[in-house]
């Protein structure tokens, strides 16, 4: 399978807000296949079209399906969605902080304020409608993906402007108190 390239900020389609997918056929089907083997190569949880520079409003996404707040696997088996023109229909008022990193900025991460809970409508790659009830660190991925669809980056959405750390300050300053590695997520 190829793998695609991931675009960084500096190439104007990651900043662009997307356009609705119109048809989905086998020219979609074969772009999400290697965009889910994309993210699994990069070990994201998470990649939009508009990060393999595909201005179309879709995006995969795969967690744990019972992952914590913190993204800590509570089960083994990992929980896949391709998400065709999502739409946040409904989001909690409460919001929660947690550290975000993207595959279009690779190195650093910050923290993000997102709403703890949230419900999606789109369809999938088969055009079935999907409608999900999504919290925690799973609704934060959704969040973070939907927002990628708008051109809109976490290192916009920073809960400070000093909460923005390259993946090794971040290691260092949290050293005693989590590891990193486990920390890190990469969409
Ligand atoms: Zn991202």
């Amino acid at each position: 399978m190829e793998k695609l390239e991931i675009i960084t900020p500096e190439n104007p389609v990651l900043t662009q807000e997307a356009s609705p997918v119109e048809k989905i056929d086998l020219e979609l089907q074969t772009l999400i296949d290697k965009m889910i083997f994309t993210m699994r190569v990069a070990n994201g949880v998470g990649l939009a079209a508009p990060q393999v520079g595909r201005s179309l409003r879709m995006a995969v996404i795969e967690t744990p399906p019972e992952a914590d707040d913190e993204g800590n696997d509570i089960a083994d088996s990992r929980n896949l969605f391709v998400i065709i023109n999502p739409q946040i229909v409904w989001a909690s008022r409460k919001k929660v902080d947690g550290i975000e990193g993207c595959l279009s900025i690779p190195g650093y991460l910050g923290e993000v304020s997102r709403h703890q809970a949230i419900r999606v409508k789109g369809v999938d790659r088969r055009g079935k409608p999907l409608d999900l009830k999504l919290k925690g660190w799973t609704a934060r991925i959704f969040q973070h993906e939907i927002d990628h669809l708008d051109g809109v980056l976490f290192t916009s959405k920073l809960t400070a402007p000093e909460n923005y750390w390259t993946e090794e300050e971040y290691a260092s300053r949290f050293d005693e108190e989590t590891d990193p590695e486990e920390e890190a997520v990469a969409e």
